[in-house]
């Protein structure tokens, strides 16, 4: 379906949900720009968590009473949720971590720690988020492994013959951020997945700020391991997903141990639960798996192809206006089908902690800072950049009040 047939949104009847997007300071309604960070919660989300708590709230798995068996099948049933919403191949591949970060670490310990040896190399992109950047830089000083970044080109893409020159023989894993949080760059992850395949590497692709913005399809990408947060898709914090193929992470160790992920415990040893179980030590997040099947149903009752659409408009509407101001310098591709909803920028001569100061002041909430993208920031040469990212409830009117109010910050401190 090309975008100009997609149904535009009902942005105002979809604001109505978030009752955050109304609140004032000094007077002045709050502009939300920070969705790459966090996105808010609308209506039925914190609906469900709340007639969780009041309704059925027990521990899982252990208990025989009522409760306990509503608690248990709902939270058993939001990995098959998330399992048809991104494709996988049942709740047995869906493991629930706490973000995306901890699902980065467990792959980076449940599997590499015991399949990496020295020789081996593990390859990153120059626009990998700190989550897995730093992760697989202390799992090859624990193993010996090379770790190894893909360039960045000058226009914020990924260079591809250098992809090739890496991913060769002794790659051992790949690990491709799907959409940059700091370019907006839409990575061509199928393509590296299969270049990984072709060599008997892995694929792990960090899709944090994909699954919560576009159609996600865990099949389609071929992707061995696959993340994502609740918290950027319109779900509640405390809630990750790590999606892996099956015949792999059965072949894995745990990472946590711990009640909950056991199958027979003596005093000399103990064996593994079934998937995704096994993955999934103690209390887990109950209430937030409530929670994230609801942020689901709202995603996907718009229509992921819709929020998509709307998100890629918002923010070609803001690099336009920002690229016409003359003095700011925009990061990452310009608009089209390989950028996704997001502006990250500098204005000339102005620190970008400055801007999201001003930015403040006119109650407009950006985010300033290397974005966990410190080396991609060297890279750019600047130490920092002023983001503004984009979500379902944004509006063109919200972009102008940001560009209105980078004036003030050329009067303060050009
Ligand atoms: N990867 C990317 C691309 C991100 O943008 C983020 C968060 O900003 C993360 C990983 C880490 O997500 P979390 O803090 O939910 O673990």
């Amino acid at each position: 379906m090309s975008q100009q047939n997609l149904e535009a949104l009902d942005v105002e009847a979809i604001r109505e949900e978030f009752p955050i997007l109304e609140r004032e300071f000094d007077g002045q309604q709050v502009v939300y720009l920070d969705n790459a960070a966090t996105t808010q919660t609308p209506d039925p989300v914190v609906d469900a968590m709340s007639d969780y708590y009041r309704e059925y709230n027990a521990n899982i798995h252990r208990g025989i009473h009522h409760l306990s068996q509503e608690a248990s099948i709902a939270y058993e049933e939001a990995h098959d949720r998330v399992a048809d919403f991104i494709g996988a191949d049942g709740r047995e591949e869906v493991i629930f971590t706490k973000n995306t970060t901890e699902s980065e670490n467990l792959v980076a310990y449940a599997w590499g720690l015991n399949e990496l040896e020295p020789g081996d190399r593990v390859v990153l992109t120059e626009m990998e988020h700190h989550a897995s950047l730093v992760t697989w830089q202390q799992i090859g000083e624990q193993t010996g492994a090379d770790v190894e970044y893909i360039r960045v080109d000058d226009d914020g893409r990924l260079d591809m013959d250098h992809a090739r020159e890496l991913i060769d023989d002794d790659a051992a894993i790949v690990s491709a951020v799907h959409v940059s949080n700091t370019l907006g760059t839409v990575n061509p992850v199928a393509e590296l997945t299969e270049l990984a395949h072709e060599h008997g590497a892995l694929s792990f692709i960090d899709g944090a700020q994909a699954v919560p913005n576009r159609p996600v399809d865990v099949g389609e990408i071929d992707a061995d391991f696959y993340a994502f947060s609740g918290h950027k898709m319109a779900g509640p914090t405390g809630i990750g997903v790590l999606y892996g193929k099956r015949d792999l992470l059965e072949e894995m160790d745990p990472y946590l141990y711990g009640g909950g992920m056991i199958r027979k415990v003596t005093f000399e040893e103990s064996t593994w639960g079934d998937l995704p179980w096994k993955f999934e030590p103690g209390t887990p997040q109950i209430a937030e798996a409530v929670g994230l099947v609801a942020a689901i149903d709202w995603l996907e009752e718009i229509g992921m192809d819709r929020i998509q659409a709307h998100e890629e408009e918002i923010a070609r509407y803001a690099y336009e206006r920002l690229e016409a101001e003359g003095d700011v310098e925009i990061y990452g591709p310009e608009p089209g089908p390989d950028r996704g909803g997001l502006v990250s920028f500098n204005l000339e001569g102005v620190h970008a902690h400055d801007i999201a100061s001003i930015m403040n002041d006119h109650t407009v909430a950006v985010r300033a800072g290397d974005h966990c993208t410190q080396p991609l920031h060297d890279r750019l040469g600047v130490a920092a950049s002023t983001r503004a990212s984009f979500y379902v409830y944004n509006t063109k009117d919200e972009v102008d009040k940001l560009v209105a109010a980078l004036d003030d910050a050329r009067q303060l401190f050009a």
